[in-house]
């Protein structure tokens, strides 16, 4: 089945599919995103992806591109285009189309709206999560209003190509105080020595994940206490478990943090309760 995008109100071969050259989301990275997980032919957590959406534009300044209804179709209708039973749907919205030029442009500049979905195999995720992941640590180098889901990505992308150069999945931005803020395209979490979930409160400093919010709502399911507070590199790796969430690896047990182990260096009992949970709590919308 050949790749179907949507930009800017056409279905286009995925080879054909480009935006102009002074979309703002290219020239300035003026532009937010979301990534929806699809399974078993479901979007999930689809109200809460679109609601954070709202608060990115919001936050921009930037009109929603079309109706949120309206949105709710493109987005299945991509992944009906595509066959997606189980993958991803990438959605983003820039300011749209202008001369260059820092300021805003004038408000007749509607904004510009892709969205693209990919197949993940649900195999292969299972088994990276019953291997688990390593974590590198870099000190945090990105603007303070990373709660924006914005496309401005170089210093995660830095952070991530240097984890893999180092053999790890995923790198951790860490405060001067010592305090792990979160991956460069996941949330951090331990599993605390007295069986806690700690999580670094996501008021500011981090992306305020939607699996994050989905894995509170689990934990609640599980009877699992969850615990909003700063946590330290070095706690991490005393800790009971490690975890990181996003919609795209769900829940991935953290097995080691700059070539240490965490607890045995296996993937723990807590993050695998969570993992497999996850999918009959979250909100599911028919693809
Ligand atoms: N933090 C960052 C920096 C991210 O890019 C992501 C993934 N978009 C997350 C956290 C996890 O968010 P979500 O659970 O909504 O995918």
């Amino acid at each position: 089945m050949p790749r179907i995008a949507y930009v800017n109100g056409r279905y286009v071969p995925h080879a054909h599919a480009m935006v102009h050259v002074e979309d703002r989301g290219y020239q300035f990275a003026d532009a937010v995103y979301e990534v929806c997980e699809v399974a078993r032919g479901y979007v999930i957590d689809m109200t809460r992806h679109l609601d954070r959406l709202d608060r990115s534009l919001g936050e921009l300044r930037i009109a929603w591109p079309m109706q949120r209804s309206a949105l709710t179709i493109v987005l299945r209708e991509v992944i009906r285009r595509n066959g997606i039973v189980n993958g991803m749907v990438y959605l983003q919205v820039s300011r749209g189309v202008a001369p260059r030029d820092h300021v805003f442009p004038p408000a007749t500049v509607k904004p510009a709206m892709v969205v693209t979905a990919k197949r993940i195999d649900p195999a292969s995720a299972a088994s990276r999560a019953a291997s688990g992941v390593k974590i590198i640590t870099v000190p945090e180098s990105r603007w303070e209003r990373v709660d924006i889901k914005t496309v401005g990505l170089l210093p995660n992308t830095l952070a991530k190509q240097k984890a893999k150069e180092k053999g790890a999945q995923e790198a951790w931005f860490v405060d001067p105080d010592g305090t792990v803020k979160e991956g460069g395209s996941t949330n951090a979490w331990i599993v605390s020595r007295d069986g806690r979930l700690v999580t670094r409160p996501a008021d500011f400093g981090i992306l305020r994940g939607i699996t994050r919010a989905t894995v509170m709502d689990v934990a609640g399911k599980l009877g699992l206490t969850v615990e909003e507070r700063p946590f330290t590199v070095e706690e991490a790796m005393k800790a009971r478990e490690a975890f990181i969430t996003s919609a795209t690896s769900l829940v991935m047990p953290v097995i080691e943090i700059d070539g240490a182990p965490v607890a045995n260096g296996h993937p723990g009992t807590v993050s695998a309760a969570l993992r497999e949970a996850f999918f009959d709590v979250a909100e599911k919308t028919l693809a």
